[in-house]
């Protein structure tokens, strides 16, 4: 999480600047400058103005909050990376050829969260997390309607459910 109260809006920063404000090396804040952080022009010393910094790093940590590692979801209620409860999930079949859909209960909330894998990850999935048939610690009645998807799904296993819905917010 990258704060940005102390970056002057009006000011220009040098790349040296920067990385002290922001408290990461040079190589970073050059590496956001390839990622896509204004510079003034491409003279150097490269220069960054103040507002474009802000925008740039607000972007950023938009970005990071939703970024999980293997064995973490996102969960729509605590909006915060969580573990899986028990480090139980349950795989729902889809006919995507390359991503499952993964669903578990927020270790925190209790609420269910949703997250797609790539299915090369499958070993993976089965060697960090217990698979289960049903979520047994679900308890789905106090979440947004959002993360109720799973017990949507069940309801709908003859019928069509749209894989996209399950993809969402991690694509
Ligand atoms: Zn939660």
């Amino acid at each position: 999480m990258f704060k940005t109260n102390k970056i002057s809006y009006f000011n220009v920063y040098t790349i040296a600047e920067v990385g002290c404000i922001i408290n990461r090396s040079e190589r970073t804040v050059r590496d956001f400058i390839k990622d896509g952080l204004k510079t003034i022009d491409d003279k150097r010393p490269f220069l960054i103005r103040g507002y474009d910094l802000i925008e740039f790093l607000k972007a950023k940590n938009v970005q990071n909050r939703h970024q999980t590692s293997f064995d973490e979801m996102f969960c729509i209620k605590c909006r915060e990376v969580r573990h899986p409860k028990a480090r139980q999930i349950q795989i729902h079949n889809s006919n995507n050829r390359q991503f499952i859909s993964v669903s578990a209960v927020c270790s925190v909330c209790g609420c269910t969260m949703n997250k797609a894998y790539k299915l090369e990850q499958l070993g993976d999935l089965k060697r960090n997390f217990n698979i289960v048939e049903k979520l047994s610690i679900s308890d789905s009645g106090n979440c947004p309607v959002n993360c109720r998807l799973s017990d949507s799904i069940n309801r709908q296993k003859n019928g069509s459910y749209k894989k996209e819905q399950l993809c969402m917010q991690f694509s």
